[in-house]
């Protein structure tokens, strides 16, 4: 059997060496490599992929927040909504700006913002919620938007786990992760589910004047060149990367199906345990699984995780602490805030492998693990 980890992407590469070398033999030939026809090609494609009029590439997807953030003009002091149970990056780049992070709690089955939780949040100050497409499932987008309506607050989507996750709206119709808000930001990073061999980002939207602000604001600030207009920052991705996102792109409906197939391998072999809560799968939600995260009740956690590993099965905590308790969050009043649901879920999740070159017998040797310790208990 092949060693497991969490995400292979040694395997990926060999499936796909011939085109992948192909396209950075190209960039290399043409040595475009800052903003070449490859990164307009990629942004293109990815814009066509998700059905939103702008793309806008960037150098990683906590830029891409931070950009966000930006071009909407919030001020310090401006209130912005955040998930505590999320990747420390989506409330990091609030307070860099000098905006107030605001906590909010997620529901306790889609690990995603809670809509009734979020109501009670706004005040007279709150400017921006930040929904977090957590391990592949859509946040309820629907519920969130109709707030946000209500408020005539904007929405930026997290959507760094959820790339090519599709809604499903009650009307019937459906819209990919990212593209539902006023802006959303994806991450390229190795492990996402388009992972670049490297840094990377993106910021999506349909509406031309803010794609043309998201723009200057990655390019110091210039439309043309020597003359800024704005305080922006340096913030591209490279066409090396854009070329090989380009030819994962095209993979990303397999890609997906893959990780699908893991989770519904891992789905059955956990079934009805009475220790074990496998992912909940949102009706509004197709899940595209960046993680696969069981809810242990009365496991040993680190008991668990050490004995994989001593069968050469890695695992993960995303993530062990939650935002709200960070230490960088202390004098944003982090540690006064009561959020149970964000705490419980803390304690008891683990994350197993998953990615698209996992196969049966690896499957069944994680899951026989998994159960031979839990049922010794
Ligand atoms: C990975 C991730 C980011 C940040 O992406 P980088 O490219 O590493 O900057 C932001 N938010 C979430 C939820 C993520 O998982």
């Amino acid at each position: 059997m092949r060693q497991i980890q969490m995400v292979d992407l040694k395997q990926q590469y060999a499936k796909i060496k011939m085109e992948i070398d192909k396209a950075l033999q190209l960039v290399i030939d043409n040595a475009a490599f800052i903003n070449g026809p490859a990164v307009t090609d990629f942004a293109n494609n990815l814009s066509h992929y998700l059905g939103t009029k702008h793309v806008i590439p960037c150098a990683n997807g906590t830029d891409a927040l931070q950009i966000s953030f930006m071009a909407l003009g919030l001020k310090p002091g401006d209130e912005v909504i955040t998930p505590s149970f999320t990747y420390i990056a989506t409330t990091e780049a609030v307070a860099l700006l000098g905006l107030k992070p605001v906590f909010a709690e997620v529901d306790p089955k889609t690990f995603c913002l809670d809509p009734g939780f979020l109501e009670k949040a706004i005040t007279p100050r709150t400017k921006a919620i930040v929904p977090v497409h957590l391990y592949g499932q859509s946040a309820p987008m629907e519920e969130i938007m109709h707030i946000a309506r209500k408020n005539n607050l904007y929405v930026i989507e997290d959507n760094a786990q959820a790339l090519g996750c599709d809604y499903h709206f009650s009307a019937g119709t459906k819209k990919k992760t990212g593209t539902m808000g006023t802006i959303g930001t994806t991450s390229f990073f190795p492990s996402k589910n388009l992972g670049a061999y490297g840094d990377g980002g993106a910021i999506f939207t349909d509406s031309d004047t803010l794609a043309y602000k998201l723009k200057m604001i990655a390019n110091h600030g210039q439309n043309k060149r020597y003359y800024h207009e704005l305080v922006g920052c340096n913030s591209r991705l490279d066409s090396l990367q854009a070329a090989i996102l380009d030819v994962k792109l095209k993979k990303m409906p397999e890609y997906i199906a893959a990780r699908r197939k893991v989770a519904d391998g891992y789905d059955k072999a956990f079934a009805g345990h009475s220790r074990i809560t496998t992912p909940f799968r949102a009706q509004y939600s197709h899940h595209v699984f960046h993680q696969y995260t069981l809810l242990l009740e009365g496991v040993d956690r680190n008991g668990l995780i050490g004995f994989l590993e001593s069968k050469g099965i890695p695992s993960m905590i995303y993530y062990p602490v939650p935002v709200h308790r960070q230490k960088m969050f202390e004098d944003f009043g982090g540690s006064a805030y009561n959020l149970g649901t964000t705490d419980w879920l803390t304690e008891r999740v683990v994350s197993l492998p998953i990615h698209t070159e996992m196969d049966e017998e690896q499957i069944h040797y994680i899951t026989s693990h998994v159960l031979e310790f839990i049922n010794k208990l």
